[in-house]
């Protein structure tokens, strides 16, 4: 570590502490956990740079469990897990990664195990399994398959203390409650490159300089682009800010998954394992709707068809309570021995946030934001893709994604439930391996480029210094309501052209943002703003890309098209954001093919078809 740089702008002087890794990954979530552990066990010298504590990041509060074809449960076959992970996708999924994501899961879940996760046990000492949405046997044709391993309702706090506990054995630095600011990119003949990543730590303000030979962005969703979500505030989208501030693209971005059960009001998760275990739905006159919409897997359709269900009963009349506005989840005829030892976090949830004893009376609940399918574009060895429309493979040397942040793409245009952890920690691994394969230790590090900082400070300065009349909370609320109004569970083509227009309006007022505090010590107030920034040029990026898919597809219900159109439509979305500054909504729009092919020869392209559960 070494000061050896100093950033002047407007008189103002920031001094640069320098770092040299092989690898540096920013986030401490399951996935960059599971990337960090990877490179150093690698011998790979590997910083982690995170802006929360790693045990506090959003990957603890996962609840239901982690997807794998163990059949401990019930029978099972990890080409039944593809086969419902390109179901659930609608398509969208690129088939060699789904392959390669169900074939690693049982591995990765083993080595969990031996890292120290405590998963709940059957009698006979195997991990228990549960089932949940859209996961079946017999290559979708059901019954429901019990393939979600569990921790009973705290998987997620399990697994991240296990991994976080392991990273402590390598030897990683970690750098906790550091800000990564932006991307250090260099152009070279060939296309750009990433030699690093700019850092703030939030404790004294001091600047870091991270070069690297590679950076991987584990900076999980966006969530909070919307007014209520599941997620937590922090999950601000800061590596999709990042890339697109590189001026490289994000893909899919229209696919935002809605949770059936947020609890009304709160926004608080309710596991599908809650309907994993028996729960289900009803609406204001009693009915288990789910039945009429869903004949086969009812409760336990995919997370989309559920949700999108649950809209329509809403809409016409038919949601409870007196604005009609939610719906009732039952778990009042289960055992309450079972919830307790099952859904202890959740029965807990369903007091403190709707102030209700689940095992007398149902829990009103209603659609949430709750997961981005969209994400840095990257194939399933974690390499980000550069957005060539000549070579839609093409790679940025240098930077790599993983987890919520990344779109592979397995989740498609529908993420099935419990299949993001293992995401995590199968896309985590692959990325260690890559990195091991492409970087020898020891050998010298690309130059840094002249103005490594001057993106990175120039934003920092600008917003530390705004002085405009447009305080950062109200540009925030307004860029959620928009989101939550114009990109709902159900769309349509004026709302979202509408939409296109507020959000490039709300854009404009980043230029006359106002920060109170001009300190660089927890400055929360900035931190907020430079999120928000993030958060923006995702939002915009979101309302482009849905408004211009005239489709429906998994998550995205196109009102005016209501039907899948494969023809036409079969493609990831990439996007550019060209609105920064304030400077409107300008998004740039292309397309890259879906990978319509598998990984080996053991198992044949799954052809598409109508989707129905
Ligand atoms: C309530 C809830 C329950 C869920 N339950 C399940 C489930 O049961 N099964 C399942 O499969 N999925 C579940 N999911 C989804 C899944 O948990 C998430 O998709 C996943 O945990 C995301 O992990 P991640 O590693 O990508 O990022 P996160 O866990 O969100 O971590 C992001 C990391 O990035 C760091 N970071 C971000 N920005 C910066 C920055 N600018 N500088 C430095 N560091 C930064 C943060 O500090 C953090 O360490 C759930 C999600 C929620 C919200």
């Amino acid at each position: 570590m070494a000061r050896n740089a100093t950033f002047e702008i407007g008189g103002r002087a920031y001094p640069i502490v320098d770092h040299t890794y092989d690898t540096v990954v920013v986030g401490a979530g399951g996935s960059g956990l599971r990337a960090t552990m990877g490179s150093a066990e690698a011998g790979l010298k590997t910083a982690c740079i995170t802006k929360v504590f790693p045990t506090r990041s959003h990957t603890v509060a996962a609840q239901g469990g982690i997807a794998a074809s163990l059949g401990n449960n019930s029978p099972d076959h990890w080409s039944w897990h593809m086969f419902d992970t390109v179901k659930g996708s609608d398509w969208l999924g690129d088939q060699d990664a789904i392959e390669y994501m169900v074939r690693e899961a049982p591995q990765a879940v083993y080595e969990l195990e031996h890292a120290g996760v405590p998963f709940s046990r059957n009698t006979d000492g195997t991990i228990y399994q549960r089932p949940f949405g859209g996961h079946m046997q017999n290559m979708g044709e059901g019954p429901p398959v019990q393939r979600t391993c569990a921790a009973a309702d705290r998987t997620g706090h399990a697994m991240l203390h296990a991994l976080y506990q392991q990273s402590l054995k390598y030897a990683a630095d970690f750098f906790v409650e550091y800000f990564a600011l932006d991307l250090i990119m260099k152009d070279t003949p060939g296309g750009k490159v990433c030699v690093g990543v700019i850092a703030m730590c939030l404790d004294d303000g001091t600047i870091h300089r991270f070069r690297s030979k590679a950076v991987v962005l584990a900076t999980g969703g966006y969530g909070r682009c919307y007014f209520t979500a599941t997620s937590a505030h922090t999950c601000t989208g800061d590596g999709g800010g990042m890339v697109l501030r590189a001026g490289l693209p994000m893909q899919d971005m229209e696919f935002v998954q809605f949770h059936p059960t947020g609890i009304y009001g709160a926004g608080v998760l309710i596991t599908e394992g809650a309907r994993g275990e028996g729960g289900y739905l009803t609406n204001s006159e009693g009915e288990r709707f789910m039945e009429r919409y869903a004949p086969s897997a009812k409760d336990l359709a995919s997370r989309d068809v559920v949700s999108r269900s649950m809209a329509l009963e809403m809409r016409e009349g038919r949601g409870v309570g007196p604005e009609k506005d939610h719906i009732y989840l039952h778990l009042d005829h289960i055992d309450p021995k079972i919830l307790a030892e099952r859904l202890p976090g959740i029965t807990e949830s369903g007091k403190i946030f709707a102030g209700v004893d689940l095992t007398v009376q149902p829990l009103p609940v209603t659609p949430t934001v709750h997961y981005n399918m969209g994400g840095i574009p990257c194939n399933y060895h974690g390499e980000v893709m550069a957005g060539d429309p000549n070579d839609p493979e093409k790679i940025v040397p240098g930077l790599f994604a993983v987890g919520e942040a990344a779109c592979v793409s397995v989740h498609g245009a529908n993420r099935l439930g419990s299949n993001s952890l293992i995401d995590l920690v199968v896309f985590g691994r692959a990325t260690g391996h890559r990195l091991k394969e492409i970087i020898t230790p020891g050998t010298a590090h690309d130059e840094l480029p002249g103005d490594s900082a001057d993106l990175a400070l120039t934003r920092l300065d600008h917003f530390r210094h705004a002085a405009g009349g447009s305080p950062t909370a109200q540009v925030r609320a307004e860029m959620q309501k928009t989101m939550t109004r114009h990109a709902a569970v159900f769309r349509d083509s004026a709302l979202l052209s509408e939409g296109v227009t507020r959000l490039a309006e709300i854009n404009k007022r980043m230029q006359d943002i106002s920060v109170t505090d001009r300190s660089l010590i927890w400055n929360s107030d900035l931190i907020e703003t430079l999120e928000l920034d993030n958060l923006m040029a995702q939002a915009n990026v979101t309302m482009a890309s849905a408004e211009n898919r005239k489709e429906s597809r998994g998550a995205h219900a196109h009102e005016d098209f209501p039907e899948r159109d494969d023809k036409n439509w079969m493609k990831h979305t990439i996007t550019w954001f060209e609105g920064w500054g304030g400077n409107g909504g300008g998004v740039k729009i292309d397309y890259r093919p879906v990978h319509e092919y598998t990984l080996t020869d053991d198992v044949e392209y799954i052809k598409p078809k109508k989707r129905v559960y």
